[in-house]
């Protein structure tokens, strides 16, 4: 899951880069409103939460203009305006959800939990395919009712080919789901983190599609 972050309060910003890639998301974070409407255009985010007070434009209208270019994309206002207006007109102009400042790190990761289940990419916080089920709650694995302990990109990996089991995933494709924005990726590294994968869950789980990617078939 990419998400893009807009938050102009640096301790802010990386106190939730921090705890949102330890859940498992790949965040892009920029601290302005050009910058967010630039990411939203040249490398779309699956997700978007917006600051409203930002430095070069109010969040309102950046969110105005993220609707003109993806009316689409779940959009969650983080912000410490707790106004009725502001909140009214955020919903109005097609913000998915609203939060106000101060908030539990909980509350809002289960909030972008509902985002994502609405997006159809998860149906409910477990996913379990065979032996394996993935909690995206607690980012729990648990095989053949045994917890496997795994990294938290392998984590990452497990769950985006379990979300597109019976389609392959392209190298590229993962990286991105993986690895956060202007992030150093190691030419191997895909290929290390499956390798790692079939230690843990098993040689047969994850297929090599040659030249193209990875697959979990639909069995
Ligand atoms: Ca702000």
């Amino acid at each position: 899951m990419r998400l893009l972050l807009v938050e102009d309060n640096p301790s802010l910003a990386s106190g939730l880069s921090l705890a949102l890639s330890n859940k498992g998301f790949s965040v892009n974070h920029v601290s302005k409103g050009q910058q967010a409407l630039r990411a939203v255009q040249d490398d779309k985010p699956d997700l978007v939460t917006l600051d409203l007070g930002l430095p070069d434009m109010d969040g309102l209208d950046v969110l105005r203009q993220i609707r003109k270019l993806d009316s689409e994309l779940p959009v969650l206002i983080l912000t410490a305006r707790d106004s009725v207006d502001d909140k009214v007109s955020g919903l109005d102009l097609g913000a998915d959800d609203y939060l106000c400042k101060p908030f539990e790190i909980e509350e809002l990761e289960a909030r972008l939990r509902v985002l994502e289940r609405r997006l159809g990419m998860v149906s409910s916080s477990r996913i379990e395919f065979g032996d394996i089920t993935l909690d995206t709650a607690t980012l729990e694995v648990i095989q053949k009712g045994n917890p496997v302990d795994l990294s938290r990109r392998e984590y990452m990996m497990l769950k985006s080919l379990l979300v597109n089991a019976g389609k392959v995933l392209t190298r590229d494709s993962l990286e991105d789901k993986l690895y956060s924005w202007g992030e150093e990726v190691a030419s191997n590294a895909i290929e290390v983190h499956i390798h790692h994968l079939r230690k843990k869950l098993g040689a047969s789980l994850i297929k090599t599609i040659r030249g193209v990617g990875y697959t979990i078939p639909k069995s």
